[in-house]
């Protein structure tokens, strides 16, 4: 690190506790946390997720009279709002804890040319709205926003294709089309100095999703990191593929920026690669994820002069590994490389609490027309159910908060 970082950004001591609700909830009243205790007590039945993953798409489909509830229940707690000027009245909020905000135009399963044009025109929006504000320092976008899904499996499926030759002329055109459009929403973000974190999503559509991502570093994050990739470490090779992406960055001379997760997709990845026959590109346990997670983690902060890191987790050994490191190494924890960031409506005791010991951190805060953050929705609901064992976690913490209000 540079000596001028050192004395711009002192190293404080550490002081962090993942168990003080008091910060965790300051900003949430008595009634907020009532109703996310409901919430997240109606997860904990694995039924009732069940139910509601595979009715509410369906629901929604037909026009059957869910909206109002889907709205008041996990909408609210998962999602900023409906457009981009309710969801600033949340960042505005988070701001008061000196929380900062990963703006996400949450919109997902859109396919069209007309669609993709529009998603682009909002994701633009977007990074103008987050350069008028201090504490929205990212957007996030996802190419299967731009570009058709099959066109990306298509292209992940062949190494012909991938290399440039291609046979279709129409799918070259649309995937040139596809390379502008992410273009262009690097360019304005590039200008406005607003970073774009790239998510990841199906493994089966990743590779070119990944290769567009690095062309659009080499660009981009010549000087400082603009554009993000996504790592998820619920993959097998995946650290593996951090540290080419980071010989690849060292070569060509620019900031490799990265977002560390562990994954969305565990059930849809299992279950697709045991219809095929095939093996599965997720860790057999959970204990090897962690492993992976936590090595790309020391990895990122061992090489944090020349790599930017986002710690985007819930898992506390994770997070406090993280801390711990920088104390260790004597680096800042307002570090301009490193950035812990959790999802809006969950684990605010990780949040709330590294804000206050001092570290970058913010809220992934989603917005977009009700219908068509459904799937997010789901996947939250997943996350939070039985089987994962999230549920227990948030509402030990939410009836631990209320105890303490209520001074029993
Ligand atoms: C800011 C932010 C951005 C995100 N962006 C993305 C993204 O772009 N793409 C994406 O896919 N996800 C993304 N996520 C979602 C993220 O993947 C999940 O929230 C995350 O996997 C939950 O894990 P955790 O790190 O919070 O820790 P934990 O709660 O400790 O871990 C749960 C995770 O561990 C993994 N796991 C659980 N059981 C097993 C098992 N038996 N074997 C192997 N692995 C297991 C799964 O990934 C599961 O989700 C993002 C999350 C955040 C906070």
């Amino acid at each position: 690190m540079s000596a001028d970082i050192r004395n711009e950004f002192p190293p404080p001591s550490m002081n962090i506790s993942f168990d003080n609700t008091e910060n965790a909830f300051a900003y949430k009243s008595v009634k907020e946390l009532k109703r996310a205790r409901f919430l997240f007590s109606s997860m904990g039945y694995q039924w009732v997720v069940n139910a509601g993953v595979r009715l509410t798409p369906f629901a929604m489909k037909t026009g059957l009279p869910v909206r109002g509830l889907i709205r008041d229940t996990i909408f609210q707690q998962f999602v900023g709002g409906e457009t981009l000027e309710e969801t600033a009245v949340v960042g505005d909020v988070l701001q008061k804890y000196g929380v900062d905000v990963i703006l996400d135009y949450g919109v997902e399963g859109r396919e069209g040319e007309e669609s993709f044009e529009l998603a682009t025109e909002e994701f633009i929006r977007v990074i103008s709205y987050a350069s008028t504000r201090t504490n929205i320092p990212f957007i996030s976008i996802k190419v299967t926003a731009l570009a058709r899904f099959s066109l990306l499996q298509r292209l992940h499926e062949a190494p012909r294709l991938r290399s440039g030759i291609h046979d279709n002329e129409a799918e070259e055109e649309e995937w040139k089309r596809v390379r502008e459009r992410m273009l262009r929403i690097c360019s304005v973000a590039s200008i406005k100095n607003v970073g774009v974190l790239v998510d990841a999503e199906e493994s089966w559509i990743q590779d070119p999703v990944d290769r567009l991502t690095i062309e659009m570093m080499e660009m981009f994050n010549k000087d400082r990191p603009i554009v993000y990739n996504t790592i998820q470490l619920y993959r097998h090779d995946r650290l593996g593929f951090l540290e080419l992406s980071y010989r690849i960055a060292t070569q060509k001379k620019f900031v490799l920026a990265v977002k560390l997760v562990r994954g969305a997709y565990m059930q849809k990845e299992r279950s697709r690669a045991s219809h095929r026959g095939v093996q599965s590109p997720i860790h057999a346990n959970k204990q090897s994820t962690d492993a992976d997670f936590n090595a790309a983690v020391t990895f990122c902060i061992d090489n944090l002069e020349n790599i930017a890191c986002i710690v985007a987790s819930h898992n506390e050994e994770s997070n406090l590994l993280a801390a711990e490191l920088m104390e260790k190494k004597g680096l800042p924890f307002k570090h301009p490389h490193l950035h812990f960031s959790q999802l809006y409506g969950m684990s605010d005791h990780i949040t709330f609490n590294l804000a206050k010991a001092g570290f970058s951190v913010s809220k992934y805060l989603p917005f977009g027309p009700l219908k068509d953050v459904i799937p997010y929705l789901m996947r939250r609901a997943q996350e939070n159910s039985s089987v994962s064992g999230g549920t227990g976690r948030e509402l030990a913490l939410i009836k631990k908060e209320l105890k303490r209000r209520s001074g029993k």
